[in-house]
């Protein structure tokens, strides 16, 4: 047995024992372990048969015996068992329905059912009112939910940084191309799909299946299946012939209506190809929300971002020092970066006085020393308080170069009280940009209520920037707000709000946010040189 095949052995007994519920710690210890064989320089199981296999990293004694089973046998019993016990598509498609592993098997007892069509015949044949503990209601909800199988959903959008890691990297196991929610950069992703090409789908369907990523099929036609994840996630896969990709991979990145106002469309081998039998411009994906079929705008790019305006260190809640995010900020090729930690009234983490600030500076005159020509910028991400004044005096503002004001606490105001507030901070003459404006967590809290209109109104005048914030359970402004700031001829900020030397990577999250709301170039102020920035 090679290492791959004992690595996947022991990655799939973790998946079960993920869905039999089981101790999450044994699970996640089977899957370092799969991870740990799958990278080892020697063969594992010459290690197993001399008893030294627990000299790998993270295997002790019970994946040892586990371990020594499997190369003397070939099968781990218990795997065998929970498998025959748990039929996997079931519990997955149990998640998928909203029921967990345990109640899944219960239901299925219950029905003496062993396999996802068998559930599937007993609820149409009405069986599932049978089952002690289902009302006509769950029944209703249940049967509602099955009868949607056909487009599934998950309960909850994915965020967008963890269904690109999904979607991503199913796409790269496979050979094919991200589509769905993903590739349109949603900033919450329910349309989860890969498109591949081949002429004969049967091994990538087989393939697609037999993925870590993947524990159950709930769904399989001649050339697209849909498989789950441990969590309840269904992930659609769609082989196209190969003179067809293109018009498959068009319909699989959506959105449903843009794709209706195309129909009907021609057989292409690539995008390109659809685009051009159509007669119409190539469309970026981050702008297929609605039918269009014009030259699309020049949109903003990735390397037209000269400098991130938004990061935090070890002087509020950041993970690195002002030098090493600056470090980080130059190898990414950028001119400048401002630092802009916290102030007091942020409450949970510590925040900058003005003396820190004083302090600060000196830090960053310091590192800008050793970072020359690239330039670290003194900044502050400075609360406004309930009635919209700023945590810190002017005379301190005054002697920064960036200032960024934002709402943490206080964020239930009726939508007079909060737009006035915002209002208030925005009239400083030294505030440079609001941050997170809306102060949205995706699916955790709600936008605050402000006046969105009036505020850009105000950030017209007063000539303040608006943030699109990179943070992938922010993503703040989003796209459709953005289009409403620039329509109002207000310029924004791509922002990573980084608090780590990694964070700085969520730019490429700000950036298609900004271009899901038709921002080109000019309307970013961060593509500015540092002059434009040290007004
Ligand atoms: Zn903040
Ligand atoms: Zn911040």
């Amino acid at each position: 047995m090679d290492n791959a095949e004992i690595a996947d052995k022991l990655e799939a007994f973790a998946s079960l024992l993920e869905l039999a519920d089981a101790n999450a710690y044994a699970a996640r210890a089977y899957r370092r372990a799969a991870e740990t064989i799958r990278g080892a320089a020697v063969p594992v199981e010459p290690l197993v048969k001399s008893g030294r296999v627990r000299e790998l990293r993270g295997i002790g004694r019970g994946i040892e015996s586990r371990l020594r089973e499997l190369v003397e046998t070939g099968e781990i019993a218990e795997l065998a068992e929970l498998e025959r016990d748990l039929s996997p598509d079931l519990v997955g498609l149990g998640r998928y329905l909203g029921l967990g592993a345990k109640r899944s098997v219960e239901i299925a007892r219950a029905l003496d059912v062993r396999t996802a069509d068998e559930l599937r015949e007993a609820a149409a044949a009405g069986r599932l009112k049978d089952v002690p503990g289902i009302g006509p209601k769950t029944e209703a909800q249940l049967l509602e939910a099955l009868s949607r199988e056909d487009e599934p959903r998950p309960r909850r959008g994915l965020l967008l940084n963890r269904a690109w890691e999904l979607v991503g990297g199913i796409a790269s196991a496979l050979g094919g191309e991200a589509a769905g929610d993903v590739r349109r950069w949603r900033d919450s992703c329910e349309h989860l799909a890969v498109v591949c090409a081949a002429r004969d789908p049967g091994q990538l369907l087989g393939r697609f299946a037999a993925l870590p990523q993947v524990v159950a099929v709930v769904e399989q036609a001649e050339r697209r299946i849909v498989g789950v994840t441990v969590e309840g996630v269904p992930v659609e896969l769609v082989v196209a012939a190969p003179d067809r990709f293109g018009t498959a991979l068009v319909r699989a990145t959506g959105s449903t209506a843009y794709v209706a106002a195309l129909e009907p469309l021609p057989d292409a081998p690539d995008e390109a190809g659809v685009y051009r039998a159509l007669s119409i411009p190539w469309c970026p994906p981050e702008l297929r929300e609605e039918p269009f079929r014009e030259e699309p705008p020049p949109l903003v790019e990735q390397e037209d971002i000269r400098g991130d305006l938004h990061c935090h260190t070890t002087w509020s809640d950041g993970r690195m020092s002002v030098e090493e995010m600056g470090r980080a900020a130059r190898d990414r090729g950028y001119d400048y970066l401002a630092i802009c930690d916290h102030t007091p009234a942020v409450g949970a983490v510590r925040g900058l006085t003005p003396d820190d600030v004083r302090r600060q500076g000196d830090e960053i005159a310091a590192a800008n020393e050793l970072l020359a020509p690239f330039r670290l910028l003194r900044g502050i991400e400075c609360d406004i308080l309930p009635d919209g004044r700023l945590d810190l005096p002017d005379d301190v503002l005054s002697e920064l170069d960036w200032v960024q004001a934002s709402v943490h606490g206080g964020q239930r105001m009726p939508v007079r009280e909060m737009t006035k507030r915002v209002e208030e901070a925005l009239r400083n003459p030294y505030v440079r940009c609001l941050s997170h404006p809306k102060g949205r967590y995706i699916n955790r809290r709600p936008e605050n209520a402000l006046d969105l209109d009036r505020l850009f109104e105000v950030a017209l005048e007063e000539g303040v920037a608006l943030e699109v914030n990179g943070l992938p359970d922010r993503l703040d402004l989003s796209g459709e707000h953005v289009r409403g700031a620039l329509r109002a001829g207000v310029p924004i900020v791509c922002s990573t709000d980084a608090h780590s030397v990694q964070g700085l990577g969520n730019m490429t999250l700000s950036v298609a946010t900004a271009r899901r709301g038709w921002a080109t170039t000019a309307d970013v102020v961060n593509t500015g040189p540092l002059k434009s920035i040290l007004r």
